[in-house]
């Protein structure tokens, strides 16, 4: 069982092509994107492995910069991330995509016009929908003239009661676009294992409430959490005589058992997985079980034999194993060098195995039953639409548990520890409520209460709240944070695939009279003209970009911030258009570098540790809307940081490679350095982190553990910097270029982020710099940052100087950076 399943999607596949399956979507090879509501980037499918995807498609420096589209009521880390945003009324994404695909099949002369998408109008559906006519024809009429158009079909928040008709109505665009077989792809997508879908599990909520289960097992699972309350399973679970919880943490299914046999946490276990068609992932145990657990196979190894059936004794890891030696020996994998031993020793180092890529399936052909299909034409329910969404952190609530997670802001709404509303300003009027005014929502099913976060973000008369938080039973970072969404689900399913209909909700919201904490990790919405996140349009970018000559002094100017004698001058580059502001970087500097949590009411007092975040800021665009711009912020390791001067112990200086060292034993705690830095990226600690035992297990050797009164920051990672420059001088060398990548680096789905030495007029990260969009923030008062931004690129016509700003523009607001220096 999956909350978040993907059954609608497989059911329109085995209706419009016999084959019940995932397709692989191959953004990276589209010229033009729409989604029609999934968040890809975020939280959908595979979101590392699309998001990848997403900035190759968009690799403007590349030559190419595929405009994407996003269809939906609400933006989402996915939508933000779009060139143009068709505000669809909530549950209607099904039939613009039909109406589009109709614009596409009438010009490029294909059948189906005339057959299933025939009723569907752009007038028709922009009445149901909300979206201009216009705009929807424009869309059917860019992506026919595409050469690699891909549509991608709504996600968990547009799941609706027709949610397979949606699913197919997004496969038929794929088809008449010509996408099948080319960007989207059968028979290479995702093998994720089949899981029961809602129809499935109120059949066995039934069984268990008319007394027809004795015995129930609970493996990896936490349905008394993610079902909607009124599906019933918590009350059912009262009329089976044995549960059995086999979780590796104790939650709110675990609550209800009877019996709890907590398993391996995932990095202690065995395992393998089909990670997709010839790609086969091994799992191995990373550490001793900390706990007093078992694997949980061992325990249904060991149950089985009582029953007289299943293998009899020997341990998982014993069967895991010869069920790959057998494969290998044998199967597909067979083809390699080397015996079975070395095959097996070569899978266990590397992790699986990739038997060869798939052929290129040939384009497969639409059945019959779909050509013919009959789509139904009910409009979505009228008044406040509900959209329930998972979020990048707790996902479908099992990210909840985590306090990196608790305290990461939401990518959107840059809110953290708790639950949130989302309404558009419009409707806060309305209601006569602001950020933090505690909203009550109420629908058929339920009904909650959570503080107002009030944005430009969602439609004005949708309201969106996550899921993932709430929890009654999950640890002591989850229980009592935030309200749990799932309450407000009807126990409704879409008749053709069995998924739970989540779209479409009608709810009351009203005003609860009273205010609540509403942690946000961001201040203003915009950077106030300051150009930290820059955005141009893209014709300008590509224009930029051919006449760009890089300029050697700026090479040899990058060496003055470091000691002529050094070989090294460390920098590093973020591209703007390539950040999704996904957050993953944040949390992979947490865990490399040791960085405490302090918890919802230190956060609240602004005191979060993160040594580097991420600013979401939006810029006006020329239609009156808006485009996201995501920019990580962290120290800039400046060549003339205004942090230095003023310490008056030297506890932080700089040292002969470029780096803004922080020498923590020194300082004292004036906070002088925190206070001139333009940048604010310094954190100072309020209190001695404690990482009590098994937590403490958790930390870097590498790194010191910072106490009360020291001031800490980014050190670009500087214990990789001297582990690569030990193993270089043993070689009698230099460290060459990608030998160091900093944990921010490392973790980011796109590559974002390039880190390297400015000194080497070949590395990567030197000539990113030196490229056409290369800015540095706030250069103009004279800090030289190493740290170089690219502009983001957006297909957007941008309001006021028509490609969001000019560093010409900057040098005009202050004084030239040598004059100020
Ligand atoms: Fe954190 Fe290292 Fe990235 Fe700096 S370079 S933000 S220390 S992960
Ligand atoms: Fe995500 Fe950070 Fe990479 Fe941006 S830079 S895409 S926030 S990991």
């Amino acid at each position: 069982y999956e909350a978040l399943e993907l059954s609608a999607l497989r059911a329109a596949y085995a209706l419009a092509y016999g084959v019940a399956e995932v397709p692989s979507y191959e953004i990276d090879r589209a010229d033009r994107i729409v989604c029609f509501g999934a968040d890809f980037l975020g939280t959908w499918l595979a979101p590392v492995e699309l998001a990848g995807r997403f900035a190759q498609a968009r690799d403007v420096d590349g030559g190419r910069h595929a405009k994407f589209t996003f269809v939906g009521p609400r933006i989402s880390v996915t939508g933000a991330n779009a060139d143009e945003w068709l505000q669809a009324r909530a549950g209607s994404e099904g039939l613009v995509a039909l109406a589009v695909a109709g614009v596409v099949a009438s010009l490029r002369g294909n059948a189906l016009a005339d057959g299933p998408l025939a009723p569907f109008s752009p007038d028709a559906a922009a009445a149901t929908s909300g979206v201009d006519a216009g705009r929807i024809r424009a869309l059917g009429e860019e992506l026919a003239e595409a050469d690699a158009p891909i549509a991608l079909p709504p996600g968990i928040e547009g799941q609706g009661p027709r949610a397979m008709e949606a699913q197919l109505a997004v496969a038929l665009l794929n088809e008449v676009c010509g996408a099948m077989g080319r960007t989207v792809r059968l028979g290479a997508g995702p093998t994720r294992g089949d899981s029961a879908t809602f129809s499935e599990m109120g059949e066995l909520i039934e069984r268990m409430r008319s007394g027809g289960v004795r015995t129930l097992i609970v493996a990896g699972a936490n349905p008394a959490f993610t079902l909607p309350a009124s599906a019933g399973f918590a009350e059912a679970l009262g009329n089976v005589t044995t549960v059995i919880s086999l979780n590796p943490h104790f939650d709110e299914t675990a609550a209800a058992a009877g019996w709890i046999l907590p398993s391996h946490h995932a990095l202690e276990a065995w395992g393998d997985a089909e990670v997709r068609p010839g790609v086969r992932a091994l799992a191995q145990p990373l550490m001793r079980p900390i706990f007093d657990t078992r694997q949980r196979e061992d325990i249904l190894l060991q149950i089985a034999p009582e029953g007289g059936t299943g293998p009899s004794a020997g341990s998982y890891a014993e069967y895991l194993e010869n069920a790959w030696r057998a494969e290998l020996s044998s199967g597909e994998d067979a083809g390699g060098e080397g015996g079975t031993d070395d095959r097996w020793a070569e899978a266990l180092r590397s992790g699986g195995t990739v038997a060869g890529l798939a052929e290129e399936p040939a384009s497969p052909v639409l059945t019959a039953a779909a050509r013919g299909f009959a789509f139904s034409r009910v409009p979505p329910p009228e008044g406040t639409s509900l959209v329930i969404y998972p979020t990048v952190q707790f996902y479908d609530g099992r990210g909840a548990n985590r306090s990196w997670m608790q305290e990461l802001p939401d990518p959107v709404t840059r809110t953290a520890w708790g639950s949130w509303v989302e309404i558009h300003p419009e409707m806060a009027e309305r209601l006569g409520v602001a950020n933090g005014d505690v909203l009550r929502v109420t629908s058929s099913a339920g009904s909650v209460e959570a503080p107002a976060y009030v944005h430009r973000g969602i439609r004005p008369d949708t309201v969106a709240v996550p899921i993932g938080q709430g929890h009654t039973a999950y640890g002591r970072s989850a229980v009592g944070r935030g309200v749990n969404a799932w309450e407000l689900i009807p126990a409704v399913a879409d008749e053709a695939s069995g998924a739970l209909a989540v779209a479409g909700i009608s709810v009351e919201v009203a005003s609860a009279g009273r205010r609540e904490r509403l942690l946000r990790g961001q201040g203003n919405d915009t950077d106030a003209g300051r150009e930290i996140g820059e955005v141009w349009n893209v014709e300008h970018a590509m224009e930029a970009i051919e006449e760009h000559t890089v300029d050697l002094t700026e090479l040899v100017e990058a060496a003055w911030d470091s000691d002529p004698n050094s070989p090294y001058r460390w920098g590093m580059t973020i591209d703007l258009n390539s950040c999704t502001g996904c957050g993953a970087c944040v949390t992979a500097c947490y865990a490399e570098n040791n960085i405490p949590v302090v918890g919802a009411d230190q956060f609240a007092l602004r005191r979060e540790m993160s040594w580097i975040r991420i600013h979401r800021f939006y810029e006006e665009t020329a239609d009156g809307g808006v485009h996201t711009v995501h920019s990580p912020m962290l120290c800039q390791h400046c060549g003339d940081a205004p942090c230095e001067p003023v310490c008056p112990v030297y506890a932080t200086y700089h040292n002969p490679e470029g780096l803004n060292v922080q020498v923590y034993n020194r300082c004292v705690g004036t906070r002088y350095c925190s206070n001139n830095c333009p940048y604010k990226v310094r954190r100072f600690n309020w209190f001695g982190p404690e990482f009590p035992y098994p937590l403490n297990l958790q930390l870097n050797p590498d790194i010191t553990v910072r106490d009360t009164g020291v001031m800490e920051k980014c050190t670009f990672c500087v214990q990789r910097i001297n582990r690569a420059k030990l193993d270089a001088k043993e070689e009698g060398r230099t460290v060459a270029d990608g030998e160091v990548t900093t944990a921010c680096q490392s973790s980011c789905p796109t590559q974002a982020i390039v880190f390297g030495n400015l000194k080497d007029p070949s590395s990567r990260v030197s000539q990113i710099a030196r490229g056409a969009r290369g800015y540095r923030v706030l250069e103009e008062i004279g800090t030289r940052p190493a740290i170089t931004y690219l502009h983001d690129v957006t297909h957007a016509e941008l309001a006021e100087s028509g490609h969001g700003g000019t560093r010409g523009e900057a040098a005009d607001r202050g004084a030239p950076a040598e004059e100020s220096h």
